[in-house]
């Protein structure tokens, strides 16, 4: 199609507001967004609910490229003809095979026909581009110029257009068919609790070379595998099960993982400890972790036993060095931890945690990663820019396999509700204060979530005390053993609690009630999620609904701890 172009900045809906107040009208028009700040599957969505029909986004190099740093092959930052890629499936409604929301993409499951998967999949043609040819589009623009926020680091003044000077002919080549995804899974039998799964996970397909993405997650999960290979030769078996997995298709929308989640969901629920998931592992040498906050001192313990390879320190005092220099000016707390991120989505925990309730971490080594899904993420890019000798995929491999096997091998599970206690409060009082800058408090009853929260921490914090009493005297008591397993099983399941089966408003595949993707930031987590969203809507009904549900949750997760020391 040939349409009028309009520049709508980053593409989200606080642009279009500004356009409209600028009289641009996007319909029957081909929009121009730039990556950040959302997953661009957002940016595709939103502009086809506001009429575009169709869509390009490219990288602005104040984002990701000059305005960074000295680029490819100087430095490590995005080269002018580099574009990014990626899915823009809405991964925000339902991940996995846009055929099969919910069920396996094996054979016998129905299909969706194309018409019902546009749910999931944009109608509209989207294209991303590389900023030398994006500046062509934009550079000649006329219109309105620059509304606040709307300018990025091409040297000249950005205007909007929507006018007949600039029109673009836009045609892409799609090529939908059904194609065979290999996910490959292997296991280490568990020698006293077979029927228990740790499971390490990491995708294998890439845009181009992937030496970043996934590769160096790979490499470290081969590497992983090949220490337990030699363990097992030496006579070591873990305690419960562990499973790796190498996922196919994660780039398209995080179809293997996915599939194979619902494919196996009952068995998953019933036996799985956790689930560790590594996407990149290394572009630099800045540790950062994601998780449930159940799983936070693990990541921390590990992080003191691991060395990092450049300042001889252990990782935690890498890292936590690095979180005080940053917070240095606005928070003089120099005895908080390092902030370990919530989940949203953008990477294969996201069946695991989201639709199933199984404690989840994501995790790696960052730096200055300006070659995200192009052809210069690259062994040259990485072997001179991101980890030139190869020490941080070390790291990462050392990391994730000392997590899996404390997981795998501990008597009782180094699982801790009180911080995640503490992290939902956190989270409560956040959307407290953000409802009362909206004069929406009147809608939200504080007390019953204060009270649930409450009686949770309470729980929690006994849990934790009985479970290092029962470690204690496991060894030699086999009463206190058996009430152990019991009570293992309760600090899985309480994270299964936080599951609503009628799954969030809207979008019913995804069903944890703390933890899910925004629906406008696609990637990012939005915690507490309904509830937050419904206060952004200013929908006080839902905000109630959300309130109530997220309360119900949080009772259930209590009852599952209550009644595993009982
Ligand atoms: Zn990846």
């Amino acid at each position: 199609m040939t349409a009028p172009l309009v520049y709508a900045n980053y593409g989200l809906p606080p642009d279009y507001e500004a356009l409209e107040k600028a009289g641009v009208d996007v319909k029957g028009k081909i929009v121009i967004v730039r990556y950040g700040n959302s997953f661009r599957g957002v940016k595709a969505k939103v502009a086809q609910d506001h009429g575009a029909v169709g869509c390009i986004i490219y990288s602005d190099p104040a984002e990701d490229g000059y305005a960074q740093g000295d680029i490819y092959p100087k430095g490590p930052w995005r080269p002018v003809a580099s574009g990014q890629r990626g899915s823009v499936q809405f991964l925000f409604q339902y991940p996995g095979d846009p055929l099969t929301p919910g069920k396996p993409a094996i054979p016998g499951t129905p299909r969706l026909s194309l018409e019902e998967a546009y749910a999931d999949i944009p109608r509209i043609p989207v294209q991303p581009l590389a900023y030398d040819e994006a500046r062509k589009l934009i550079e000649p623009l006329k219109g309105p110029v620059r509304p606040r926020g709307f300018q990025g680091a091409f040297p000249f003044p950005y205007h909007v257009g929507g006018t007949n000077d600039v029109r673009v002919h836009l045609k892409t080549d799609m090529d939908y068919q059904s194609r065979t995804l290999w996910d490959v899974v292997a296991r280490i039998d568990g020698a006293a609790e077979k029927d228990r799964w740790v499971i390490m996970g990491n995708h294998r397909d890439a845009w181009v070379f992937g030496a970043v993405d996934p590769n160096s997650g790979t490499a470290a999960m081969l590497e992983t595998a090949r220490a337990f290979g030699r363990l097992l030769k030496n006579g070591w078996q873990p305690r419960r099960t562990i499973i790796l997995c190498s996922w196919d298709g994660e780039e398209y929308g995080l179809i293997g993982s996915t599939e194979w989640a619902e494919e196996n969901a009952d068995e998953l629920q019933q036996k799985a400890v956790a689930y560790l998931n590594v996407d990149v592992a290394v572009n630099g040498p800045n540790y950062n972790a994601a998780s449930v906050p159940s799983l936070w001192k693990l990541i921390r313990a590990a992080t003191r036993d691991v060395r990092d390879p450049k300042t001889g320190k252990t990782i935690y005092q890498q890292w936590q060095d690095r979180a005080r220099e940053q917070r240095a000016e606005t928070d003089p707390d120099l005895n908080a931890e390092a902030r370990i991120g919530p989940l949203g989505s953008g990477s294969d925990y996201t069946p695991f945690l989201q639709h199933l309730g199984i404690p989840s971490t994501d995790m790696g080594f960052g730096g200055d990663y300006g070659v995200y899904h192009s052809a210069y993420d690259s062994f040259y890019w990485m072997s001179h820019f991101g980890d030139p000798d190869f020490l941080y995929h070390i790291a990462a491999a050392q990391l994730w396999g000392t997590i899996a096997m404390r997981l795998a091998d501990a008597d009782g599970l180094p699982f801790d509700y009180t911080d995640y206690a503490n992290q939902v409060r956190d989270y409560f009082n956040e959307s407290v204060l953000l409802a009362k800058r909206r004069n929406l408090e009147s809608a939200i009853d504080e007390k019953p979530m204060n009270d649930a929260v409450k009686n949770f921490t309470d729980e929690a914090a006994r849990v934790e005390k009985e479970r290092q009493k029962l470690v204690a005297e496991s060894e030699k008591s086999s009463a206190s053993a058996a009430k152990l397993r019991h009570l293992n099983d309760a600090l899985i399941a309480a994270e299964r609690a936080f599951i609503d089966d009628r799954g969030l408003l809207g979008r019913p595949w995804y069903r944890h009630e703390i933890y899910a993707p925004g629906i406008f930031t696609g990637y990012a987590a939005q915690p507490l999620t309904d509830f937050r969203q419904a206060l952004d809507d200013r929908n006080t009904t839902n905000a109630k609904e959300g309130l109530d549900r997220i309360i119900s949750a949080i009772k259930r997760a209590t009852d599952v701890l209550k009644k595993g020391s009982e």
